[in-house]
């Protein structure tokens, strides 16, 4: 029965979507407690992307300081002193999501964002976040875009401390449809800034100090085993924007004489080839750690500087190992600019995936070539998808970007005879719904999902 391609974008979008990748629910340390604060038009626009690339556009970026990742108090800027970062980025797709979201959930005339209705969008903006707080605005975002489940990026404190300083009901709502990540890097003495306060935080949490190695060890299993217990799904690594991804197996042995040697500061203490190997051993036993508990490794991997760092191929020591067997991994970004090596070990290793998160926010030409070239190539249970925001607004730009590209790209197989209507449909519903649940597994059914 073929049906037209409008019937086709439809069903697309009748598809329940699982987001595997997000930070739109408070970063990695959560949301305040009283979440009311009137955030403005410009605080949302560069929350984010729009503000970590501002360098390479412009010489001054003064302007910025103090927008991006702050949400606990409304910060003032004039579209006169945006404008001109703004005039830079109207091509991008990254900016189109960000448009399109505040199109959708706020309104706005005409076709671009400029003098004539910045400031009526930044008053509606910030009535919106004064009235429903950024927590139920993204729960409300989330019904409007029928997504039932949504991971976050979190450090350990999320699941404990931030859980715990919501009321029950607020506490509830969340954990209804939050599939926390826990970033692993703060425990390999890496990453970005919350990593360290997020392993201070995890030794009083479990009573522990930095002690011997073996205590060490033990104190990354406790950290993890609490970490489920407060509801965790997965573990993440970000540790590729800072050093390789080729992690070799080093010795306990030789860990155990770094450890002595490092006094719990391993970045100072020891030279950055003996760093290097301490994290490596360290980070084969959390990767170990996570799989006895059935937690799925998601890896960013591709977009960093330089791109050799975080090609997904460095990885394969560890795809491979029989000590790691089992070990679900998610390659996140698709990998690109090595996404070829990222759809080959797809292809190859039934625990290893693809996925296309961030991709076509980046580059909607890229994510529509990327999909299309890996719905040919891996099997479409080998596929995730998601969003990789942290407003409300990004995210509804992005999820309706990813579903008319997947239609776009698909339909466009079905037009050319290359697949029936009917494969075409089980792969939009298998990327968007079917294949998260075969890599969180079918207990992430028992959540109730994101209520209105
Ligand atoms: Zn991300």
């Amino acid at each position: 029965m073929p049906t037209s391609k409008q019937d086709f974008f439809k069903f697309v979008e009748s598809v329940p979507f699982i987001d595997t990748h997000s930070h739109a629910a408070g970063m990695d340390t959560g949301t305040p407690v009283d979440d009311k604060a009137p955030l403005t038009l410009a605080q949302i626009i560069f929350f984010d992307y729009l503000t970590y690339l501002a360098g390479s556009a412009v010489d001054d970026i003064k302007v910025l300081d103090g927008l991006a990742g702050t949400m606990d108090k409304a910060v003032e800027r004039s579209y006169a002193q945006i404008a001109p970062i703004l005039d830079k980025y109207r091509a991008l797709s990254t900016w189109r999501v960000m448009r399109e979201g505040l199109r959708t959930l706020h309104g706005f005339e005409g076709m671009e964002i400029n003098a004539s209705n910045f400031d009526a969008l930044d008053q509606k903006v910030r009535a919106k976040y004064a009235e429903l707080g950024q927590r139920a605005w993204l729960r409300s975002a989330l019904v409007g875009s029928n997504t039932t489940l949504q991971n976050q990026m979190v450090t350990l404190p999320y699941v404990t401390d931030h859980y715990e300083a919501l009321s029950y009901d607020e506490r509830r709502a969340q954990q209804a449809f939050l599939l926390p990540s826990l970033i692993l890097d703060g425990y390999l003495f890496s990453g970005f800034a919350s990593g360290t306060p997020g392993r201070l935080r995890t030794l009083e949490l479990l009573n522990a100090a930095m002690g011997k190695y073996e205590d060490y060890l033990d104190v990354l299993g406790k950290a993890l085993d609490l970490f489920k217990a407060r509801g965790g799904w997965t573990v993440k690594l970000l540790i590729g924007y800072h050093r390789s991804l080729y992690f070799e197996e080093v010795s306990d042995r030789r860990a155990e004489d770094l450890w002595v040697k490092a006094k719990g500061t391993p970045q100072r203490n020891l030279h950055p080839d003996e760093f290097k190997a301490l994290q490596d051993n360290l980070c084969w036993h959390l990767l170990e750690l996570s799989r006895d508990r059935g937690l799925g490794l998601q890896v960013h991997m591709g977009y960093s500087y330089p791109t050799r760092n975080t090609d997904p191929e460095l990885m394969m020591n560890v795809v491979k190992s029989n000590r790691l067997q089992g070990l679900k991994l998610d390659i996140c970004h698709s990998g690109w600019p090595n996404h070829g090596g990222a759809m080959v070990m797809a292809r190859t290793f039934r625990h290893t995936y693809f996925n296309f998160c961030w991709t076509p926010m980046l580059g909607s030409s890229l994510g529509r070539r990327i999909m299309s070239e890996a719905i040919d190539i891996v099997p479409s249970n080998k596929l995730l998808i998601g969003t990789d925001c942290a407003t409300a607004e990004a995210f509804v730009g992005t999820v309706a970007l990813l579903r008319s590209e997947v239609s776009t790209v698909l339909w466009e197989k079905v037009e050319g005879g290359l697949i029936t209507e009917e494969t075409a449909r089980g792969v939009a519903k298998a990327i968007f719904h079917d294949n998260s649940i075969e890599y969180y597994g079918q207990s992430v059914l028992r959540l109730p999902g994101v209520q209105g």
